[in-house]
């Protein structure tokens, strides 16, 4: 199926690894000029040869900075012709005891969680509706609909931006000028944000990694992590021209892990 995406323009913040990454690749792969973003540049720029090489046709820009800073979302914003699409990303707060944490451990994680992405928001939606066209996902996290105790932090942040997402995704001026915004959920993947999760597990329980980790694996129906390029092929089909009656929505991505219905 034609995503009917050749030749837009995406900004795909934190993209040299993981979710992130696994998004550019795919809509790269559909013809879409990218700005990615990550903090260390060297990852950043290694990741970017590599799109360029996967689809040489299109343009592939970087911008090495902290995206949940003022200078940062300045940056990328200023790299992009046109932003067309845009993928809100960026570095999961660190696990822990919500009785350890302070008011700046729960500033840094709204900032980079929840203000930043809405902020990116408001500077991009209104163009996108006078254009007709505009799509918008923010990675969020599974821990919205089934939270995490230790992931408290994230829990907390996730669910303002989710909050936040489903009030303006319905406004008519945004939904009925083509411009959607929706949220996609993951579950367990394997990256390296995981494998730094399941370390911190493992050292909480005295088990071994890998024990942590097969643990944790045989929970999830498929009996397996989600890989960065399968999370790509769906928020790339969320992009796509077919997808204009999809918005306002949470799409949990896990292998079946979350049990309920709705
Ligand atoms: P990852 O493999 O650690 O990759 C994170 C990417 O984001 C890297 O490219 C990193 O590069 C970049 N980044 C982090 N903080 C940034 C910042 N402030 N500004 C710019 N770039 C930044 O992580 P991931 O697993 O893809 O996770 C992506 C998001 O999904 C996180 O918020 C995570 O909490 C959430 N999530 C992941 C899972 C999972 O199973 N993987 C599950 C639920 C939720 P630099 O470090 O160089 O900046």
């Amino acid at each position: 199926m034609d995503m009917g995406l050749n030749g837009r323009w995406a900004l795909v913040c934190a993209a040299s690894k993981g979710l992130g990454r696994g998004c550019a690749e795919a809509l790269v792969a559909e013809g879409v000029n990218v700005v990615i973003t990550a903090r260390g540049a060297e990852a950043l720029e290694a990741t970017a040869a590599e799109l360029r090489l996967l689809n040489p046709s299109v343009e592939v820009r970087t911008v090495a900075g902290d995206i949940a800073t003022p200078e940062g979302r300045a940056a990328a914003l200023a790299a992009c012709p046109q932003i067309d699409i845009l993928i809100n990303n960026a570095g999961g707060p660190p696990p822990g005891d919500f009785r350890n944490w302070t008011r700046d451990d729960w500033n840094a994680a709204l900032e980079a969680n929840m203000l930043t992405p809405i902020d990116l928001i408001k500077a991009t939606v209104d163009a996108m509706a006078a254009r007709g066209f505009g799509r918008v996902i923010n990675i969020t996290s599974g821990a919205v609909k089934a939270p995490i105790d230790v992931l408290g932090l994230s829990n907390g942040a996730r669910s303002g931006l989710t909050g936040f997402v489903a009030g303006i995704a319905r406004q008519p001026q945004l939904a009925g000028r083509n411009v959607t915004i929706n949220n996609l959920l993951p579950g367990a993947f394997a990256t390296d944000r995981l494998k730094k999760t399941m370390a911190a597990g493992a050292a909480k329980t005295g088990q071994t990694l890998e024990a942590t980790m097969d643990k944790r694996r045989a929970a999830i129906p498929a009996q397996r992590f989600g890989n960065p390029a399968e999370f790509g092929a769906i928020c790339a089909m969320l992009c796509s021209t077919h997808a204009s009656f999809l918005t306002g929505q949470n799409i949990i991505l896990d292998g079946g892990g979350y049990p309920g219905v709705f």
